[in-house]
């Protein structure tokens, strides 16, 4: 996934990228492994799963609704349980079926605690019912937990090192300034984790671990000197930065404006961006190509010439 386009006065562009996809570490799976599974395959029938482990993002969300969808299933199987004899069940689990639509993990639990000194044959099959839920639940939540923080953690890892090269190689950086509010105006409308779309809540839940505003923050903490400057330009990715136009996005997430130039959105941007260097602080205008360490070739990118085309 890109997460971010950089362009600078010598013409060399770079992408930076966070993998969605990517060989687990042995660390990681470790700490999976160290998960109580003696349960695993039954585990893995009941929430069918194909992975064994949650280690990608996609895997930790699939894991998340296969669970939820879990519990719904659960909950339909109690409720055919008991559907006939609700009126002998005690009074605190009748009201607690009542309200079963409603509730959630928790109140499963509660369900669950009422019925731990039961010694009635239907309290006793409530019981094996939701203990077996219970198991499976726990030890899926655990492993999502143990993935989603190593995932983050690298991430934010990943956004320290790539703000410590972009410090390093180059002496000042123009960023969006009015970052959120950009996002607001020109994707919200398009990119929401509610869309009944699939393609664009993936997308937004893509956005949403990405958390630029996280690798914004590391860019501030090393902010000195002016070294950081804001741009703000409403429209910087629809400007056409060769004619100044107002153009319009296409599902190539290409900016074509009404004279035709064809534009990578991002690359659009970052040229609009770069008129924001004041005259005085353009210098060092030499073919200088800054060096990609090799723990970064993976996330920093360096581009070919992004031209506009003309269309036809
Ligand atoms: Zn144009």
């Amino acid at each position: 996934m890109r997460i971010g386009y950089l362009v600078d006065t010598s013409g060399n562009q770079f992408e930076l990228r966070l993998p969605i996809i990517e060989k687990p570490s042995r660390k990681l799976l470790n700490a999976l492994k160290s998960v109580n599974n003696a349960r695993r395959r039954q585990n893995l029938v009941e929430l069918s799963l194909e992975t064994f482990f949650p280690v990608t993002i996609i895997d930790v969300w699939n894991w998340k609704s296969k669970n939820d969808l879990f519990l719904e299933e659960t909950k339909a199987k109690l409720l055919t349980l008991v559907k006939d004899d609700i009126e002998s069940l005690p009074e605190e689990m009748r009201a607690a079926i009542k309200n079963l639509a409603k509730i959630r993990r928790t109140g499963l639990l509660k369900i669950w605690k009422l019925t731990i000194d039961a010694k009635d044959g239907k309290l006793i099959e409530i019981r094996r019912l939701l203990e077996d839920w219970k198991d499976i639940d726990l030890e899926t939540l655990k492993k999502i937990k143990i993935s989603s923080t190593h995932l983050i953690n690298k991430r934010n890892k990943l956004y320290e090192n790539m703000a410590l090269w972009l410090k390093i190689n180059f002496s000042y950086l123009i960023w969006e300034k009015d970052f959120s509010l950009k996002q607001i105006v020109e994707s919200a409308p398009k990119i929401s984790m509610n869309s009944t779309d699939v393609a664009i809540k993936i997308a937004a839940k893509y956005r949403f671990f990405a958390s630029l505003h996280f690798l914004r923050q590391k860019l501030k903490q090393l902010d000195s000197n002016g070294w950081l400057i804001g741009g703000t330009m409403s429209y910087s990715t629809l400007r056409c930065y060769i004619c100044n136009l107002i153009g319009k996005q296409t599902p190539q997430l290409h900016i074509v404006c009404p004279n035709g130039h064809k534009c990578d959105q991002d690359f659009q941007a970052c040229k609009n961006l770069l008129s924001y260097l004041p005259e005085d602080l353009v210098f060092n205008k030499s073919e200088s190509k800054p060096d990609i360490p090799a723990h970064l070739t993976k996330y920093i990118i360096k581009c070919s010439q992004i031209q506009p085309v003309m269309l036809e």
